[in-house]
């Protein structure tokens, strides 16, 4: 079995490396950086990232959550005029809060999980080409990496994942347009430690004021983040703040008595807004910064990675070990642009609220954002939104036949506690929610490569609910005839599954 090649291995190269090696497929993943990064950057685990690492093994989301810290609760002030306080505790989730951990920390944990999976990251080896191979048996990809010593070395691998990162080689290498926006606005990050937050330390808060944004995500007691939109200096890389600029900020916009000292990160950068319109050319896909990036605000950026890689890796892995055929590829990319598409339109509405320079819409904005905030339909929506669950697949070409009262094709199954999550263990299978009845016994016989042996409970009764690796519902059917057609449509991958080529 040729390697599938992993380019950058940042946490969406990490995520992949890590979900293609414990399902049996050999990996290898290369970067060219010397080390992990040390720097904090994304600050924020969401909800659904959280769930599908526990179907990674290595203690799940367990390490992650131990070295984190839980935020459940975002406050949004105007002045000293109180808008409103998102809760995310009721977010449909084992796991209803923010856990923030430093980036660094994040790729730490990545990286322990890769290498008890036996894969190495190689470093200081940068993908310099690739192209295409096809010969009459198989098809390839032949890329040529550099070492840091300058040599060249002619690399064969089964697929190509570029997870390198905004200015992605293999992005520019397949000629991808990468179309969108840069904002007109400098933005500042300032990683510090503070005295005087009035709101506890498990609550961010986001203080809208005449002049910007200014939010404060606490990192972990007595350390915060802070992050605010600065007049445009006119280049591309604006200067990092000082301390007593980022001092000057808080005290403008925000509550008085904030003090903050001894910096840890201090930033500054601009927003883009792009996305490309493919994530798949062949045997090259795309995945994380490479193939979207956007506005900090909300912190998707590196979750909405992570779950690109987690969406390919069952995907790649069926086809690799020849359980499915290459058409289940082709659902990729449809699934994760909608995915990505959701994620830009809403991080630029959060920043252009945020942003709001006219006093009449400020006052409009403060006004409906009150109203709006005290709405518990609107609440729950928002956590949900936030923490990433309500992310679907409902427009998939997975997606097979419904049923009524039970999840609908393409829709995130709620992990339960007591239960082994979908796509968790050693390969790449469907679960059925179902009564163990002999029928679905003989399913179990005859379609065993696809499916796991162990059958979880039937959401209802009678009805049996097919589950991808990666949590989301396939299709649902009252007679396991029309699950087994499903699953053989897509071992035969004739076309959309379980519709005629
Ligand atoms: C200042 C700042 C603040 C941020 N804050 C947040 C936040 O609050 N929330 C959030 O979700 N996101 C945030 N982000 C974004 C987040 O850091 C990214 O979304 C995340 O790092 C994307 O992960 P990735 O693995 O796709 O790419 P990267 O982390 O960029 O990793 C790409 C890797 O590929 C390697 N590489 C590049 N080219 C090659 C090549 N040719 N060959 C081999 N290797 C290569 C690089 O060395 C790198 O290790 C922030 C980013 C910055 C810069």
């Amino acid at each position: 079995m040729k390697p599938v090649l992993v380019v950058g291995a940042g946490p969406v190269g990490m995520t992949m490396a890590a979900e293609l090696a414990r399902y049996g497929v050999p990996v290898r993943l290369v970067d060219r950086a010397a080390r992990r990064t040390d720097k904090s950057k994304a600050l924020v685990l969401w909800s659904r990232t959280l769930e599908l690492l526990d179907r990674g093994g290595s203690g799940g989301s367990a390490p992650f959550i131990a070295a984190g810290f839980k935020v459940d609760a975002v406050n949004i002030a105007a002045g000293e005029r109180r808008i409103g306080r998102v809760s995310l505790a009721s977010a449909r989730s084992p796991y209803p809060y923010a856990l923030m951990l430093p980036q660094s920390e994040t790729e730490r944990l990545l990286e322990n999980r890769v290498q008890e999976l036996g894969v190495r990251v190689d470093r200081e080896v940068e993908l310099a080409s690739f192209t295409e191979t096809e010969t009459e048996t198989e098809g390839g990809v032949e890329a040529v990496l550099r070492h840091a010593d300058g040599r060249l070395e002619t690399f064969s691998a089964a697929w190509l994942v570029g997870c390198d990162g905004a200015h992605s080689a293999v992005r520019h290498a397949l000629g991808a347009t990468f179309d969108g926006v840069t904002l007109d606005s400098d933005w500042m990050l300032a990683d510090v430690h503070m005295r005087g937050y009035p709101c506890p330390d498990t609550e961010a808060s986001v203080y809208w004021h005449r002049d910007g944004v200014l939010v404060v995500f606490p990192i972990s007691p007595g350390r915060y983040r802070i992050i605010a939109d600065l007049p445009p200096s006119g280049g591309q890389h604006p200067p990092a703040p000082t301390l007593v600029q980022t001092q000057a900020v808080i005290d403008r916009r925000g509550p008085q008595g904030m003090s903050a000292f001894d910096p840890i990160w201090l930033a500054a950068f601009r927003i883009n807004s792009r996305k490309v319109s493919r994530y798949r050319w062949g045997r090259a896909f795309l995945a994380g910064d490479a193939a979207h990036i956007h506005s900090p605000a909300g912190g998707q950026g590196m979750n909405t990675g992570m779950q690109d890689a987690f969406n390919l890796a069952w995907k790649l892995a069926m086809v690799v070990r020849g359980v499915c055929g290459e058409p289940l590829l082709d659902s990729y990319g449809p699934e994760r642009s909608a995915a990505g598409d959701q994620v830009l339109k809403a991080a630029a509405r959060l920043t252009a609220v945020g942003t709001l320079r006219n006093p009449v819409a400020q006052s409009v904005r403060n006004l409906v954002g009150h109203m709006m905030l005290g709405l518990a339909p609107v609440q729950q929506a928002f956590a949900d939104t936030m923490t990433e669950v309500s992310i679907g697949y409902p427009a998939s070409p997975l997606n097979g036949p419904s049923l009524r009262g039970v999840p609908a094709p393409g829709e995130r199954v709620v992990p339960a506690a007591d239960q082994i999550p979908a796509g968790a263990g050693g390969a790449p299978l469907f679960a059925l929610f179902a009564e163990r009845t002999p029928a679905v016994a003989d399913l179990l016989r005859q379609l065993g490569g696809l499916l796991d042996r162990e059958v979880r409970r039937p959401v209802r009764e009678g009805a049996i609910l097919l589950v991808r690796p990666d949590g989301y519902a396939a299709c649902a059917a009252d007679r396991p005839a029309v699950i087994a057609g499903y699953l053989e449509g897509l071992q035969r991958s004739v076309g959309p599954v379980g519709r005629p080529a």
